[in-house]
């Protein structure tokens, strides 16, 4: 070890991610971990600590992918391998900025050109090779890179197709995300590839909390005499993964606990049959872990807690810790279902247990249930809709997301150009090839001026700012057509959340408007906002449209590059002018033609209901420059796929 790391034995508490680890450490099928959690409750000081207790890797010593010499990967692009030398499992982390080079690694262009060979340079793919993957982050990591990183880590392989180059080296690696759920959330189909996920968060209970001071203090003042304390419980730790990693094969899993992991997966309402496989495979490793020959109900137990909350089907305002009820339920509903199958006597006698500092095994008791769960959401609207994506025309820079368009790093690559990010090597030689022998070109090797270089150009999605303008008053109130109203937001704030953006709601009733939530990423705070909105009164439209205007203002100052959709809810009767006297739709209009000139991107909803239709929304869509949507079909979704409802000025 170059530096004396924290040790794990020395780690106090977060009992559920120091299990997670080890588990993940015997048996690297179950998937990774996701450790979600606040800042500062040292989530990557225990993962580091884990990395240190991975035996040591034989390598081929030549092989920039990590071959293990008496095994290596027939398709290696360093093959044929010559000598071994032997080193620490690494611990490799992705920052959350990186590209897609830096992940699955790039075209050395230079060698390339001028030695008229293709030369590989391996990524962070290649360098995590039977070791640890750790991306701090995870939820704020590009989707395209996600998505990358998960099909690697579910295939143990890396693929790279780059202009034309095609390559492909093992890459398995234990995968560990960190993620604070305040900064926005994994997308539910990203969460369900993750093996396991554990919540962790300071301890409240005060011995506890002077513990950790007391430790930390001491680790800091003197790193190495610390480790050094800790060395032979660190060294035993490293011992039994190793046991536990040959013991793993000969761990039997008997029937009635297979039974009762597909009884506790389903009554727990998860998709498909994954979540089954990665509680049994996690079960496993817990019996071997211990020292057990055979999968107990113990382990299914400490396995489905690790590897279900996750997975349960939910909308996305739901808060994870809420289904800890639901998985009792689920766990003591197949207790039931198994208890008239054959009484196994305990196939574990006490002789193997750990010792009681590091078991991970320990059941610990359900959490407390959280009272106020259900209560919150007394309030909430109607059950909201899938909403069809509103995106905004063009191309922006803005931040990762999943709304509109984007030139981005991380995106597929579209064409070759003279800005961009990577080097586009076809389009490159292609643009010098034409000047070879003006140039006076010798032997195979390009000459190569700078103005020939060409840069790729990268699409992905950018996410955006959501502004919404609802009209709350008394028209709108009639008929029940508030309700239609707010399911309908909350659908559009659901979908904004699950595109990363930034949303803001501006609330028009009464004599003014209220910008009841300035731009924000949380949308839990823009349903609370919702959920609270009283309806009546008149309708001051044009304030509403002007308060919106400056709030776009203010937010183009502070956040240049991300472009902002205008999202108008109304049935357009205007009651109040924007000064004493005026025509109130006159005066709306006018405010609608200054944001059309501001270029901002609008979507008109037009909540206009019953027999006659005054057709109001329809003036004001054309004022604001925008795409008018009836209220009602933007609910039918289904079918619908993409609309491009908003046109940028
Ligand atoms: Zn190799």
């Amino acid at each position: 070890m170059p530096e004396a790391g924290y040790p794990f034995s020395a780690v106090v508490g977060h009992d559920d991610l120091r299990t997670a680890l080890l588990l993940n450490a015997v048996h690297p099928g179950i998937g990774g971990v996701l450790v979600r959690g606040e800042k500062g409750t040292a989530k990557s000081t225990v993962v580091r600590a884990l990395a240190a207790l991975l035996p040591a890797i034989a390598v081929a010593a030549d092989c920039r992918f990590s071959c293990d010499p008496d095994a290596p990967d027939p398709r290696c692009p360093d093959a044929p391998h010559a000598g071994r030398t032997e080193r620490p499992a690494r611990l490799v982390e992705l920052p959350v900025g990186a590209g897609e080079d830096r992940l699955v690694g790039s075209l050395d262009l230079e060698r390339a050109l001028r030695e008229g060979v293709r030369a590989f340079q391996p990524g962070l793919l290649a360098a995590a090779h039977r070791g640890v993957l750790y991306v701090d982050e995870v939820n704020l990591l590009h989707d395209h890179l996600v998505d990358l990183l998960l099909d690697a880590a579910a295939m143990g392989r890396a693929h790279i197709e780059r202009e034309g180059v095609s390559v492909s080296h093992a890459s398995a690696f234990l995968l560990v995300g960190t993620m604070n759920p305040e900064e926005g959330e994994l997308r539910p189909q990203l969460l369900d590839r993750f093996g396991l996920t554990v919540e962790v968060r300071a301890a409240r209970d005060v011995d506890t909390r002077a513990e950790v001071i007391r430790r930390r203090l001491a680790y800091e003042a003197d790193p190495v005499g610390f480790a050094g304390a800790w060395a032979d419980a660190d060294a035993e730790l490293a011992a039994r993964i190793v046991a536990a990693r040959a013991a793993l094969p000969g761990v039997a899993l008997p029937d009635a606990e297979l039974r009762r992991i597909a009884a506790v997966c389903a009554a727990f309402d998860v998709d498909g049959m994954r979540a089954d496989l990665v509680v049994a495979r996690t079960a496993a490793a817990h019996a071997a872990w211990r020292g057990g020959d055979r999968v107990t109900e113990a382990d299914v137990e400490v396995a489905a807690r690790l590897a279900l909350p996750h997975r349960r089907r939910r909308d996305p305002f739901d808060e994870p810790g809420l289904d800890d009820k639901q998985l009792d339920q689920a766990l003591r509903d197949a207790a039931e279902a198994e208890g008239d199958g054959e009484p196994e006597p305990d196939p574990d006698p006490p002789a193997s247990a750990p010792t009681p500092d590091d078991s991970p095994q320990e059941t610990k008791a359900p959490p407390a249930p959280q009272g106020d769960g259900d209560g919150k959401r007394a309030g909430a609207p109607d059950a909201a809709f899938k909403a069809r994506r509103l995106e905004i025309a063009g191309v922006g820079e803005g931040a990762p997301g999943r709304r509109s368009r984007a030139r981005s790093g991380g995106g597929r690559t579209l064409r070759a150009a003279s800005r961009g990010t990577g080097v586009h090597l076809v389009g490159t030689v292609t643009a010098a090839a034409p000047h070879q022998r003006a140039r006076g070109r010798h032997g195979t090797a390009l000459e190569l001026r700078p103005d020939d270089v060409r840069r790729t150009v990268r699409e992905g999605r950018e996410s955006n700012l959501v502004l919404f303008v609802v009209d709350a008053s008394g028209s709108m109130a009639a008929r029940k057509r508030m309700t239609a109203v707010t399911g309908a937001v909350v659908s559009l704030l659901r979908d904004a959340y699950q595109r990363r953006d930034k949303v803001g709601l501006v609330t028009l009733r009464g004599s003014g408007a209220t910008l009841a939530l300035p731009p924000t990423s949380s949308v839990e705070a823009a349903v609370a906002r919702l959920r609270d909105l009283r309806t009546g009164g008149r309708t001051p439209l044009a304030d509403g449209l002007l308060t919106a205007r400056r709030t776009l203002a203010a937010e183009r100052l502070r956040d240049p590059r991300r472009r902002a959709l205008l999202v108008l809810v109304t049935d357009g009767r205007a009651t109040v002018p924007a000064r004493p006297g005026g025509d109130p739709l006159a005066d709306a209009e006018r405010a609608a033609a200054l944001l059309a000139g501001d270029g901002v991107a609008a979507v008109v909803v037009d909540c206009e209901g019953g027999p006659v239709r005054l057709g109001l929304a329809d003036r004001l869509t054309t004022a604001i420059g925008g795409t008018g949507v009836r209220l009602a079909d933007l609910s039918a979704d289904a079918v619908a796929g993409v609309v491009r409802a908003a046109r940028a000025a």
